[in-house]
């Protein structure tokens, strides 16, 4: 366990205030190493020698380590970090198929909102994630795999249920003392949590919001989503109205396809009439099967009828494509075994 204090994810002032270096030039060096994904301060080689050993004395460039990285045949990496507290996350690389490279990152350890037909809500809830520990995620990607674009909060955990965190991580990945990246690029997906979308649009970067919607039913969703008993469908609506109403671009309304469940093409007609007054385009998302879970994925004719019923009703809709599934690394599987979360 490394108990010393980590300068990744903080800005050149940050890094100025965390280690005493009087120079202000000095705290932009060692961010651009950092940006770079240097993993060692023996790599800065334009800091003098005496300070590079000052430096790996007192602190260190993460305060995670990498335990596992795996890529799969599409390309998609997945990487295991271990915390200082030994507890254990986990962060994706995808690449479309157009070469887009997209970091989907964590926020939590675990997730308490326990939708069931996803992994990660099977684990329960162990704790929130700082927002250096978000960063992070992606600086190790960057350094493994290179250069990323986007970035999406779809990992393990409930992005708003850990909103002031997730919005300083936002913060530091869009402002110019950080990674100056447009907002436009980073997207975060939220189970429906009504409050934290209120405080997303009013406090945020400008970035993309998506909600796993899955169905418009309110007694289906809240049989497999339990959060619809505190933010019910009519709260949703009202908060993804403010957030259009200040700024907020076009919501990407997640829909995991379940066999059996919500593949009817009655379920894509409540979802046009749900988000009537709402700028939306629908992820349609076969659901990706786990050991674990007791559901089926739909039938292809199914999952055919409810694309062709939102085409009728003029919703625009998306059929996502599934990458990593051979990594557990799509939608809904991420989950690491809690008993290697020591904590
Ligand atoms: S789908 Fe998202 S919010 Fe729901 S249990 Fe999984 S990680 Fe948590």
């Amino acid at each position: 366990m490394n108990n010393k204090p980590s300068l990744a994810g903080l800005s050149p002032e940050d890094i100025l205030s965390m280690t005493g270096i009087k120079e202000r030039y000095r705290g932009r060096q060692i961010f651009e190493w950092l940006k770079r994904g240097a993993e060692s301060f023996e790599q800065m080689t334009n800091l003098p020698a005496a300070l590079r050993e000052k430096l790996a004395d007192s602190f260190c460039i993460f305060s995670t380590t990498v335990e596992t990285a795996e890529v799969d045949d599409d390309g998609t990496a997945k990487i295991a970090l271990r915390m200082h507290d030994d507890c254990l996350i986990e962060a994706v690389l995808l690449i479309d198929e157009n070469e887009r490279r997209t970091a989907c990152l964590s926020s939590q350890v675990g997730c308490a909102m326990g939708c069931s037909f996803c992994r990660t809500g099977m684990m329960g809830f162990r704790r929130n994630l700082s927002s250096v520990e978000i960063i992070e995620q992606f600086m190790h990607l960057q350094s493994l795999y290179g250069e990323i674009s986007n970035i999406v909060y779809m990992g393990m955990g409930e992005p708003l249920m850990n909103t002031g965190e997730v919005i300083k991580s936002l913060e530091y990945f869009t402002s110019e003392k950080g990674l100056g990246m447009s907002a436009r690029r980073i997207t975060v997906s939220t189970c429906g949590i009504t409050e934290g979308i209120k405080r997303l649009a009013d406090e945020a970067p400008p970035v993309r919001l998506a909600v796993s919607l899955v169905s418009a039913d309110p007694e289906t969703r809240t049989e497999i989503m339990p959060v619809t008993r505190t933010s019910s469908l009519d709260s949703l609506k009202t908060a993804l109205m403010h957030y259009q109403q200040t700024g907020g671009r076009r919501i990407t309304l997640e829909c995991a396809i379940i066999g059996g469940v919500n593949d009817r093409r009655e379920g894509a007609s409540l979802i046009a009439a749900w988000s009537e007054g709402l700028s939306v385009n629908v992820n349609v998302i076969p659901w990706n099967p786990a050991s674990e879970i007791d559901f089926r994925e739909p039938t292809m004719k199914n999952l055919e009828a409810f694309c062709r019923e939102l085409e009728r009703k003029k919703i625009p809709y998306t059929r996502r494509y599934r990458r990593g599934r051979g990594l557990n690394a799509a939608c809904g599987q991420l989950a690491v075994n809690l008993d290697k979360n020591k904590s």
